[in-house]
């Protein structure tokens, strides 16, 4: 679950980190009222769940509450990748000498965390990480024992930043224990601001929460936000598939979360892009692979349906089924390439030999024949 910059810095608050005052408004008369509150300079932010909203135009910084009121008109109701500002946070603006950038991953390759420090903080860090990767310095911290203050202020010596080490240590150790205590797979401070005066503020910040640790953090559930998720998505949820919307134009739908990532991968293989992660999970019965094929088919970015089925406790021929009725109904309108194999796999041929649905032998096969039928 994705966090919003407001409730990032929220939650960051509450674990000592500092961060600028700030409040929501939803039109631009309560930014007003906000930064008339404020009486002082005062930065406008789209919160919407993208990076870069700066280079989008969806940060600006206000002078007086008239100014906020026409700044907040602007960025509410933009467009911003896709996604359409409903709120924006008036903050307090802080005045930069410096910007830092300081983030916490999930990182399977160290089995915890790395945390990643640089310099080169405020602009995108995965341009930073691309062009310029010795520009980031990364540590692992040991899960048990956590991020230590003198660990911390090593890294910031190390990345080189200058200011005063104990406040920007005490940052990142606020960082570390606002992402292992809330359960966060990303937990970013972008930029981390020295200000003109010397305090350490964190001017953005992100964090992503483990969804399969929501139910440790019942506190966190009020952050969810329906309408912020893709439409796709929240119907996908209520049939209960682990669905995650991508970018490219091939519907994906199998059986096993590694069976429908290795579709991903072949997908790729052969060339094209997936639009989509779909499992329809174990022992789907034909209902089940009708609604998945219905929901994918209503994706617009869908040129071609890629249908990968091992069947193991899942029946090939309940698979067969579903799909049969998709076509049958005209839900079924883009092409499709099937493999299927395992339980049943004699019974859902038998089902499906008379029907306009294209089998293949192998993955490869399938992807490559819906890949280029995608695209022609
Ligand atoms: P992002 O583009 O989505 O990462 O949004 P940020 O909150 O990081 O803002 C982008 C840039 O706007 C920052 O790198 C700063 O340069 C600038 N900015 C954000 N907040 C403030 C502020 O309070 N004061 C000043 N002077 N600049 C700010
Ligand atoms: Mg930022």
């Amino acid at each position: 679950m994705k966090l919003h910059e407001y409730q990032a810095k929220e939650l960051l608050a509450s674990y000592g980190v500092p961060v600028p005052p700030g409040k929501i408004a939803r039109t631009p008369e309560e930014a007003k009222a906000i930064a008339n509150e404020y009486n002082a300079l005062t930065v406008i932010k789209a919160q919407v769940h993208v990076g870069g909203r700066g280079k989008a135009g969806g940060v600006k910084l206000a002078k007086d509450a008239n100014d906020a009121f026409e700044k907040a008109q602007a960025i509410l109701g933009m467009d911003i990748k896709g996604l359409t500002v409903k709120k924006v946070l008036v903050a307090k603006a802080v005045d930069i000498a410096k910007e830092y950038y300081c983030g916490l991953i999930h990182d399977r390759n160290v089995q915890s965390f790395t945390l990643m420090v640089s310099k080169e903080g405020g602009v995108d860090i995965e341009e930073v990480a691309a062009t310029n990767p010795e520009a980031i310095t990364r540590f692992a911290i040991d899960p048990i024992k956590g991020l230590r203050a003198f660990e911390a202020r090593q890294i910031a010596l190390d990345a080189g930043l200058e200011g005063n080490l104990n406040k920007i240590a005490a940052m990142m150790v606020g960082l570390w224990n606002a992402c292992a205590g809330s359960d966060a797979t990303l937990a970013e401070i972008n930029p981390l601001v020295i200000t003109t005066t010397g305090e350490v503020i964190a001017a953005d910040a992100k964090i992503d929460i483990d969804d399969n640790a929501m139910s440790r953090h019942p506190d966190l559930e009020a952050y969810r936000e329906v309408e912020a998720e893709h439409p796709l998505e929240v119907e996908a949820k209520a049939f209960g598939f682990s669905y995650v919307k991508l970018d490219g134009h091939i519907g994906v739908i199998g059986n096993g979360a590694g069976l429908v990532m290795t579709s991903l991968d072949v997908v790729s293989r052969v060339g094209g892009k997936a639009a989509n992660f779909l499992d329809i999970g174990g022992g789907a019965k034909a209902e089940i692979v009708y609604n998945a094929v219905k929901l994918v088919c209503k994706d617009p970015d869908v040129k071609g349906i890629l249908i990968n089925i091992f069947g193991g406790i899942t029946r090939a021929d309940e698979v067969a089924k579903g799909v049969i009725r998709a076509l049958e109904e005209g839900i079924l309108n883009k092409p499709l390439a099937m493999r299927v194999a395992g339980t049943a796999v004699a019974e859902a041929n038998e089902l499906l030999k008379d029907k306009p649905i294209n089998i293949y032998p192998t993955m490869m096969e399938a992807a490559t024949a819906v890949v280029k039928e995608a695209s022609a």
